[in-house]
């Protein structure tokens, strides 16, 4: 039997116990979904304010070299790189991972021209499908996706040009082992992109040891760079500079002020910088990556896979007499960070828990799902987040009906 006295015993031997403070969680919720929308990190507001009222207001147009702005999407990409194994300047920061998928995967295909299918799984990211059903249009591309469960090493033959994958799962958080695929594919004669979107701030990543040809990834989950923050993507340095990305824009270009006519790409990873670059969010992430200096990352898994397990017992020991199906990996090599459980009236009880304070999210078709970002989550949290998850199923508080209404975004 689980009790509140050990979550708090937990709590008070966790040595990352000490972050929670550094970020402005909102009064008494119970936040669990971290992992779509991190919490706003204190000193982001200061930052941002003083690039809007100072950069921006005052110094107006001197601050894209006054206020460095111009070196923003390398500055924050460098602060990235230190989590996803990558070195200084190999990764930057602009526009969405959709956008930034669309560079990679182009710039895979035009790589390994005699080749014309994309493997990738039918339970990817939607976005990463859709871009990937985008750019096979062009191309005339065939795409070969792995079935749930499958291991879409089995699909990887001498005609795949690239295979694109997320590491963890957004559904489920089951993890894929990046270095046996990223070899599988290169044996194959396949490059490789990885979408780190759900891994990055959230599992020990490792771009340079797996071997990975291309990394994208998202910057408003577990990095907390707020709503619409901008992406991260990473070329490989054998690659990079044999890379041409599709969207040639000015700001990627070589000399952006040389204004000439024809596109030559910037040094290395420049070239995959696009448009002018979103100065605010930029701000705002660079701020909130400050705290990851501190970050002990191995420190983070462990706690990671402590709240993830606890919460999974939990399910068990409250809520053990109703129909719900944790689809999480429990084994820790093949988990991400979170848990996800299918119950058929998953929407409105996520629903009714958000009513009581406690957030997390709901996956279509029956998903509820629960991210433990270990910055910020306590063992406490996972606790009372499973005291609240049993009133509502006990007392049966998802029939509501204004809960059965779908919001636009779940
Ligand atoms: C969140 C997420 C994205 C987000 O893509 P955007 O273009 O930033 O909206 C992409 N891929 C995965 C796997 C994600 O989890």
């Amino acid at each position: 039997m689980i009790t509140a006295t050990d979550a708090k015993a937990l709590d008070d031997a966790d040595p990352l116990g000490g972050f929670r403070e550094r970020f402005d969680l909102p009064g008494r919720m119970i936040y669990l979904d971290g992992n779509s929308l991190g919490v706003l990190p204190k000193g982001v507001r200061e930052r941002v304010a003083n690039a809007v009222d100072k950069e921006w207001g005052q110094g107006l147009i001197s601050s894209w070299a006054g206020a460095s702005w111009i070196d923003l999407p390398k500055k924050t990409g460098d602060k990235i790189a230190k989590l996803i194994g990558a070195a200084p300047g190999q990764v930057v920061v602009g526009d969405s991972t959709s956008v930034n998928l669309y560079k990679c995967l182009v710039a895979a295909l035009k790589l390994n021209p005699g080749r014309r299918v994309i493997v990738s799984e039918e339970e990817n990211f939607p976005t990463d499908n859709y871009i990937i059903q985008g750019a096979a249009s062009l191309f005339g591309a065939t795409i070969r996706y792995a079935k749930p469960a499958q291991d879409p090493a089995e699909l990887i033959g001498e005609d795949v040009a690239v295979l694109l994958l997320t590491q963890v799962n957004y559904r489920t958080a089951a993890m894929h082992d990046m270095k046996a695929l990223t070899t599988a594919a290169h044996k194959a004669g396949a490059l490789v992109i990885w979408d780190l979107s759900h891994s990055t701030g959230a599992v020990p990543v490792d771009v340079t040891a797996a071997d990975a040809d291309f990394a994208v990834g998202c910057t408003y989950k577990y990095l907390n760079g707020g709503p619409g923050a901008p992406a991260f993507v990473y070329a490989a340095p054998r690659l990079v500079e044999q890379t041409a990305q599709p969207l040639s824009g000015w700001m990627g270009h070589k000399h952006p002020f040389a204004f000439v006519l024809d596109y030559e790409p910037g040094e290395a990873m420049k070239r995959y910088i696009c448009g002018t670059p979103h100065i605010l969010s930029l701000t705002a992430l660079e701020a909130a990556l400050d705290i990851w200096t501190d970050v002990d990352m191995a420190a983070l898994r462990t706690k990671s896979l402590a709240l993830t397990d606890l919460f999974m017992a939990l399910i068990a020991q409250e809520c053990g007499r109703h129909d719900l199906k944790i689809v999480t990996p429990r084994d820790h090599v093949r988990r991400g960070s979170h848990v996800s459980i299918s119950y058929e009236n998953g929407y409105p009880a996520m629903r009714a828990l958000a009513s009581r304070g406690v957030v997390g999210d709901f996956r279509a078709p029956d998903l509820m799902r629960f991210g433990f970002t270990p910055l910020y989550t306590s063992y406490t949290d996972v606790f009372a987040a499973a005291q609240h998850l049993k009133a509502v199923l006990d007392q049966e508080l998802w029939r509501d009906p204004a809960y059965a209404v779908r919001l636009a975004v779940t």
